[in-house]
């Protein structure tokens, strides 16, 4: 059976019955049908207790590694556990909550599916939470796409501000993988069509209002942060933000868009455990974790939650340390990195179609024997535990505790997972093999115990957090320290564009601002062809962009795009609805 059709068998049940032992009062809960619910936090008066457990991976392979899958099993394994006698003091009677980011569209009809887990380790209705949900992202689209019309319409009707057309920084939103739409012109048409110049689209999970929505802690710092976007610049170079927009700005008016999208949505694991699943900026070019009020809101009905940041712990991970949480104000009490064998064999180089058919198909695909192909596999996954080596080193420098969660696929040869496990025992690592997707909570119970004896128990204070940077650090420090300390590099580089753009913020007082790295997904590098645990690399910066509002500098590296493109055969082409209404083709 494929995630849809284990989603379609499994009995859900109704959200009120969800929200009611998760302590949320009837009159907090905004029923979207039976199965979906946003809930009005506004009036969520518990203390936000719970301790959050940051689920982070290696450097995945593009149909992704299982963190979003292994979150949600692994929630479910903590509920399990929670109610068995000999359970370890953290977990005994605690009740676990899941945040997760929304899917968006893009990767939905692009190569690599829905963002709802997989098998026995999902969040339900699959379907509705992969296509339009609640309809946050078309709120987050309209909002974003409402502050491009006025500011061009301010352009068109007087220019009162004196905007310079040339440097609106601020591109169209859409969620889709689209890349004609990278760069285009606008405005062509004559005097009655707008002011022409060269624009451009964004897939709206890589846009600054998502980010916005993601770090407000309320509907009040929702609307200041907007207010605080920088559109472009005056042709004396002054920097505009959107409160310049119009007589009040043009906050208010986005915020009307946004008013219901910024409650947090409710939903179920297959296992019953309460999620909540609210807004979605990607990892490689943005910061890549759900909203601070949805993660705020499961702490306070939870006494562990389980979020996922996006990509590996380069990138997500990071971020979520060094952003998110302290946006937040909620440091991990521990972080589960996520590793695949089929991955790591990849970093070191084993062929993709190898990689995901594992040892038994490979061998009857080339004709050798079993244990020559077997052989050369394992010492290709020994050569790429470096990359998991690198991953775990970095979340460990934090100063949290780090568990290693191997998400076991059908395909894996007990060699493969036993060359893990030892691997672990060699070098101090806890390790756990997880069958998630083939057993859910069940098959997450060696890994919740295993994090569990790492957790402090109640009472216990948390280990302190130690960020990458110390504040006041300028910007290019920043980008050198994460370069130099995470990914393992010489340093990095900034193109004349990005050194122009950093003396602008140096003007305008931002030069000390957090960083946002835009980089692939696929490397430590910013080039996706360098595998495993390079070194000495260096990275180029070409493009500084300031996020004001989301109150960040988001550095472009390499040859990364915020509008991604549909690979030549999209998921969409397998797509289709019924005439009753099944829809067949969403993995
Ligand atoms: P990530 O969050 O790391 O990007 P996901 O959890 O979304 O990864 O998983 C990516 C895809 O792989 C999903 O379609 C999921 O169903 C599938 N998947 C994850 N783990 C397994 C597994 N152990 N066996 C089979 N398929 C899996
Ligand atoms: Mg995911």
């Amino acid at each position: 059976m494929n995630d849809a059709e284990i989603a379609a068998a499994h009995p859900i049940r109704p959200i009120a019955e969800i929200a009611a032992e998760a302590g949320i009062a009837e009159d907090l809960l905004i029923p979207y049908g039976r199965h979906m619910a946003k809930v009005d936090v506004h009036a969520l008066t518990a203390p936000e207790r719970g301790r959050v457990v940051l689920v982070t991976g290696i450097s995945p392979t593009p149909a992704g590694e299982g963190k979003t899958t292994v979150t949600v099993g692994l929630a479910d394994g903590l509920n399990l556990l929670a109610q068995q006698p000999d359970a370890p003091d953290a977990v005994a009677g605690a009740r676990t909550v899941v945040a997760l980011r929304e899917p968006s569209l893009g990767p939905v009809f692009g190569i690599k599916g829905g963002a709802t887990g997989g098998g026995r380790a999902q969040v339900v209705p699959m379907e509705d939470i992969n296509l339009h949900f609640t309809g946050d992202f078309h709120a987050i689209t309209s909002a974003h796409n409402l502050l491009c019309a006025l500011v061009d319409n301010h352009v068109q009707q007087g220019n009162a501000l004196g905007i310079d057309p040339r440097t609106i920084a601020l591109k169209r939103a859409l969620d889709m993988n689209d890349r004609t739409l990278r760069d285009v012109v606008t405005g062509l048409g004559g005097r009655t069509q707008g002011v022409p110049r060269e624009g451009g689209f964004e897939i709206t999970v890589a846009t600054e209002t998502m980010a916005v929505f993601c770090l407000a802690a309320d509907l009040a710092d929702l609307k200041a942060r907007l207010g605080r976007i920088t559109v472009g610049y005056t042709y004396d170079g002054e920097a505009v933000t959107a409160s310049q927009i119009g007589p009040n700005g043009a906050q208010g008016a986005m915020a009307v868009l946004l008013k219901d999208a910024i409650k947090p949505n409710l939903v179920q694991t297959l296992g019953g455990t309460p999620a909540l699943v609210h807004g979605g900026p990607f990892a490689n070019i943005a910061h890549g974790a759900n909203s601070v009020i949805a993660t705020r809101t499961a702490r306070r009905l939870g006494d562990l939650v389980v979020t996922e940041a996006g990509f590996g712990a380069d990138l997500g991970g990071q971020k979520f340390m060094d952003i998110t949480a302290v946006a937040g104000g909620f440091p991990p009490a521990a972080a589960v990195v996520v590793a695949t064998v089929r991955a790591l064999k990849l970093q070191a180089g084993i062929a993709l179609p190898d990689v995901k058919a594992g040892v038994a198909e490979a061998a009857e695909r080339s004709g050798r024997g079993l244990a020559d192909v077997r052989a050369e596999h394992v010492d290709a996954l020994r050569a790429g535990l470096a990359n998991l080596e690198r991953h775990v080193g970095n979340m460990r420098a934090y100063g949290v505790p780090v568990v290693v969660a191997v998400n076991r696929f059908t395909q894996d040869d007990d060699a493969e997972l036993d060359v893990l496990r030892a691997w672990g025992v060699e070098n101090g690592v806890p390790v756990a093999v997880a069958d998630v997707w083939g057993g859910g909570g069940e098959g997450a119970l060696e890994l919740a115990r295993l994090l569990g004896e790492h957790l402090p128990a109640p009472g216990e204070p948390a280990p302190p957090v130690t960020g990458l940077w110390t504040e006041g650090m300028e910007v290019e420090e920043r980008i050198q320290a994460v370069v130099r300390r995470v990914y393992g590099g010489a340093g990095a580089e900034l193109s004349p564009v990005a050194r122009r753009q950093l003396a602008q913020l140096r003007a305008r007082g931002l030069d000390r601002l957090p960083v946002c790295m835009a980089k692939t997904q696929y490397s430590f590098s910013d080039d996706p062809t360098l595998l495993n645990a390079p070194e000495g690399f260096t990275v180029s910066v070409r493009e500084l962009s300031a996020k004001t509002g989301a109150g960040f500098v988001v550095a472009l590296t390499g040859a990364v795009m915020t509008m991604p493109g549909l690979p030549a055969s999209p998921a969409a082409d397998r797509m289709d609805v019924a005439d009753d209404g099944t829809v067949t083709g969403l993995f």
